[in-house]
């Protein structure tokens, strides 16, 4: 009983964005229909990618290892769910996708959607990430600002602000990112001249916002916080790690301004990345790392869970690092940090076929608020 469905024309892409229509039928109902823009892939700086340390990817999996032990194993306060988060389904008969850890993520039978199946409470995730050093010092490498803000915060920002002016004729205003990390987005927003809000759990991103922006992020929780309207939310990696994603975008809608999008970002579970982290022998250091992300995301449930909670979708964006993702696990596997430096020159161009295929780890999704 697939809900949703796409027209896509055969000639996508072709280096510009192009029109999809995306319908939505819910059980029962009449069918919906979104006129989506859709773009795939984003420009990947190889010779950054080529300076990975593959020991390093160890020792990090180690730790996500033994942390992911703490909290499933042995004498673990865990506990199923029951029902899928995004669309409601019962997960009764939910069949396990795939196994990080030993930790089982099981898919929805409606909409798609992977979740790890038995888990601790949330209160004991979100403990461990706001405390953990680790955690945060992937996004608050001092040394890595400006390039940070020329290559991942721009195009981010200007996707945005590009799909806001395209509907508003005018450009955002005010703008409030929820998990915020080290601040990168909202800096870039400020240097455009927009308001900014930020809300981010980890003391030590917040501690880095203050320092390297002068920025202070919100240490209480978005779902109750009150506040002015703003025009544009984002988040940025954010529903991965929650227990409850619709609670995040129901409390976005009341946020926006009645012109207002939201933006998210999120894991794709259906993708080439997904699949290399569930054979055996991989070593997971991102994507399925169940000490986090209980969340593996499809188009479906992503997009079931924004109309049902009062939104359509406007706007799309694959890309990934599936390429990657593979180039590191093959030289892992040979023990050969050589091996990678030969395979990293094909990443960008087998990441590109993986985008404009959809076969990507990555999407992000505007929406604005159904009238
Ligand atoms: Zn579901």
């Amino acid at each position: 009983m697939t809900q949703w469905h796409r027209h896509s024309p055969f000639s996508a892409d072709h280096g510009r964005e192009w029109e999809e229509r995306w319908e939505y039928s819910a059980d029962g109902n009449a069918r919906r229909s979104f006129d989506v823009r859709v773009r795939a892939g984003k420009p990947l700086d190889v010779l950054k990618l080529k300076g990975v340390d593959l020991g390093e990817v160890r020792d990090y999996a180690a730790f996500l290892e033994s942390t992911s032990a703490r909290l499933y194993g042995a004498g673990a306060d865990i506990h199923r769910l029951q029902d899928c988060p995004l669309c409601h389904a019962s997960l009764d008969d939910a069949a396990a996708e795939l196994a990080v850890f030993g930790v089982p993520y099981v898919r929805c039978g409606r909409c798609g959607h992977v979740g790890v199946g038995a888990r601790p409470q949330p209160e004991v995730l979100d403990a461990i990430f706001a405390e953990s050093e680790t955690h945060s010092s992937a996004y608050v490498d001092r040394s890595a600002i400006e390039t940070r803000m020329t290559q991942i915060i721009a195009p981010k920002l200007d996707w945005c602000t590009e799909h806001f002016q395209g509907r508003n004729r005018r450009q955002p205003r005010s703008v409030l990112d929820v998990g915020a990390g080290g601040g990168h987005f909202l800096a870039g927003a400020m240097r455009r001249g927009m308001a900014v809000e930020g809300f981010e759990k980890s003391r030590a991103s917040r501690a880095f916002a203050r320092e390297a922006f002068d920025l202070e992020l919100r240490e209480d929780d978005f779902l109750s916080a009150g506040g002015t309207p703003v025009d544009l939310i984002t988040f940025w990696g954010l529903l991965e790690y929650v227990a409850q994603p619709r609670d995040f975008i129901a409390a976005a809608l009341r946020r926006l301004t009645f012109d207002g999008m939201l933006v998210v970002e999120v894991p794709r579970v259906d993708s080439l990345g997904t699949l290399v982290q569930g054979m055996e022998g991989a070593v997971v250091a991102r994507h399925m790392d169940p000490t986090t992300h209980v969340n593996g995301f499809t188009d479906a449930s992503l997009c079931t869970a924004l109309v049902e909670e009062g939104f359509i979708p406007v706007a799309a964006w694959y890309f990934g690092m599936d390429a990657y993702e593979t180039c590191v696990q093959a030289a892992l596997r040979a023990n050969d940090p050589g091996l990678f430096e030969v395979l990293a020159d094909f990443i960008p161009v087998i990441q590109q076929a993986l985008d404009r295929g959809r076969q990507c780890d990555d999407i992000i999704i505007a929406a604005v608020p159904a009238r």
